[in-house]
């Protein structure tokens, strides 16, 4: 992590006090339901040593990271009755770094479960696990064919202490979208033919489809973070991400001055340019760059030119003559101007800009 506020380009400030608040919210949004925390991907750029201990703090037992030293990074840091589920599951030869980690593995297939029983036996003890199912997605899950295999087979799971059966949601973020029934019920049919265990089915935006879709545990990751999962203004969780760029330079340039690589951009008239110390190697998109700006205070500041490695020029000629100096910064994400919204000049969704966000940034966490 980069050093001092001083000397840093950039301050990224993460909310843990609205990362509390969203997942209370998402709790009672619940009712009785329990809920887990996706902190993959390091709380999706936020950072997760950070986060799961926070979200611990609020009642959370299980966790979900993708691979095992996510696992790894965390587990030392949580409490002995906190579990950490393993999303991708186990990829060969890494069964008994798993076991001894004490880290639970999302079995996606026979040869998963079959490489973790085999171990469970080996070790002459059993081991807990997740049977995930592929009820539509056709991403990861045993695809049907396997899970009824495994109802014919019962021995295959001999040694596995299964945990919970999951299954994961493609088109929740589309409330009226056929495929969620549809996953729905392929769900509860695969479901009642696997050992009895707890189910868990929604993540974010599947909290937000109701009640049919909440099953034991909830799995949501993008809405503790703040972002809008489903279409609902005003975004029903708080936001908890801010990001500032410091003025590096000030320029006043007479109208026609090129700007910026290819001169792309020409003044109208004489323009005050600020280049500002963020740019493209620190996640904010170079194709973002027509509909991009910062705001100070207030007034929008669009880029002027294209966005390079390391920094962004802007036309802050709406701000009156010596109010923004070499140190000073401009906001880039806010409570106003929020990731889903960066998404959106981006052509892509908040997930990809949280977790861009670079590695370069002062780093603050607030907690109150
Ligand atoms: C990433 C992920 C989640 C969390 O999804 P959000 O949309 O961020 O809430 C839940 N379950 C699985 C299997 C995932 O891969």
């Amino acid at each position: 992590m980069p050093g001092s506020i001083d000397a840093a380009g950039a301050i990224l400030t993460i909310d843990l006090a609205a990362v509390r608040r969203n997942y209370r919210s998402l709790l009672a949004r619940l009712g009785g339901v329990a809920c887990a925390a996706v902190v993959k991907a390091d709380a999706y750029g936020l950072g997760a040593t950070r986060v799961a201990p926070v979200l611990e703090a609020e009642g959370a037992r299980a966790f979900f990271v993708v691979h095992l030293d996510e696992a790894a990074a965390l587990l030392p840091l949580l409490r002995a009755d906190s579990r950490v589920h393993v999303l991708n599951g186990l990829p060969p030869g890494a069964e008994a770094e798993c076991a001894a980690l004490g880290a639970v593995p999302v079995l996606n297939s026979i040869e998963q479960v079959t490489a973790w029983g085999g171990l469970a036996r080996k070790l002459d003890r059993a081991l807990p696990a997740v049977l995930q199912v592929d009820s539509g997605m056709s991403r990861l899950g045993l695809p049907p064919a396997d899970a009824l295999r495994l109802a014919a087979e019962p021995a295959l799971l001999a040694g596995i202490e299964v945990g919970l059966v999951m299954s994961h949601l493609a088109c929740a973020d589309e409330p009226l979208h056929a495929a969620n029934a549809m996953q729905r019920r392929n769900f509860l049919a695969l479901r009642a033919k696997l050992p009895a265990a707890p189910a868990s089915f929604a993540n974010s935006a599947g909290i937000f489809l109701g009640r049919d879709y909440h099953f034991d545990l909830a799995r949501p990751g993008a809405a503790l973070y703040g972002l809008n999962t489903t279409s609902r203004q005003p975004a029903p969780m708080s936001p908890v991400v801010h990001l500032a760029a410091k003025v590096v330079q000030v320029r006043e340039v007479p109208a026609g001055t090129g700007v910026g690589y290819g001169q792309i951009y020409h003044a109208s008239g004489p323009t005050r340019i600020a280049t500002i110390a963020l740019g493209y190697a620190d996640g904010w998109h170079r194709g973002g760059a027509a509909e991009g700006a910062a705001f100070y205070r207030g007034t929008r500041l669009p880029f002027a030119g294209r966005v390079s490695m390391d920094s962004i020029t802007l036309d802050v000629t709406a701000l009156p003559p010596g109010t923004l100096l070499a140190g000073e910064t401009v906001d880039l994400i806010d409570g106003s101007h929020t990731a889903d919204e960066v998404a959106r000049a981006f052509g892509t969704i908040g997930y990809e800009v949280l977790t861009s966000l670079g590695r370069r940034f002062h780093r603050r966490y607030l907690d109150q």
